[in-house]
């Protein structure tokens, strides 16, 4: 039996923190949701990994800086305290950018693998079994092509995408949560089977 650990990999903005401002651009503007903490505590009990991957096209974008968001993300890991992530991947680019070299199309970006791939390189973990939470269909299209366990959560634009547009949706999520901790709630059941 593989005895490596196995990894969550989670969106950021409408997953773990409210995006009411759109992009994120300081501190002031990053709310972790009041359950954030409870529900990666709970995923971190549960042994697994867990790796933020985020689309943060803001900085091609030019609306804020690699630094920027350097600072979100360690008041973020702060807040988080013993439930902060193992890992942050984060793909600053967008093909309708205009600060270079970030304004192209790039594999970095969800849906493509790129952030996906760097956590395999950088990590000895168990692919097989783990999963993703977003709460965008590019979230899921993206953990169902990276072969993980999918969580669309209904937080964020996940209400909307589920009611709107999954007709168009080529890859179905595993699990749809109400948010994060009734995904973590869901996880540690499965993980305990
Ligand atoms: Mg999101």
């Amino acid at each position: 039996m593989d005895k490596r650990k196995k990894a969550v990999f989670l969106d950021r903005d409408g997953t773990i923190n409210s995006d009411e401002y759109g992009y994120v651009k300081d501190t002031h503007e990053f709310q972790l949701y009041s359950f954030a903490k409870k529900a990666l505590t709970k995923l971190k009990k549960c042994n697994l990994l867990l790796f933020l991957v985020t689309n943060q096209s803001g900085i091609a974008r030019g609306y804020y800086s690699f630094a920027d968001l350097a600072t979100i993300h360690s008041k973020m890991q702060n807040q988080l305290g013993e439930a902060a992530f193992d890992d942050i991947f984060i793909s600053p680019y967008h093909i309708q950018g205009f600060v270079k070299p970030y304004n192209i199309s790039h594999a970095d970006r969800k849906p493509g693998l790129g952030m996906f791939k760097q956590a395999v390189q950088k990590h000895d973990f168990q692919i097989k079994g783990s999963y993703m939470i977003g709460d965008k269909y590019t979230d899921i299209e993206f953990g169902k092509k990276a072969g993980l366990i999918t969580i669309l959560v209904q937080t964020g634009n996940g209400r909307e995408e589920f009611l709107f547009k999954r007709q168009e949706w080529s890859y179905k999520p595993d699990f749809i949560a109400d948010n994060l901790l009734v995904a973590a709630e869901l996880i540690e059941k499965l993980e305990k089977k």
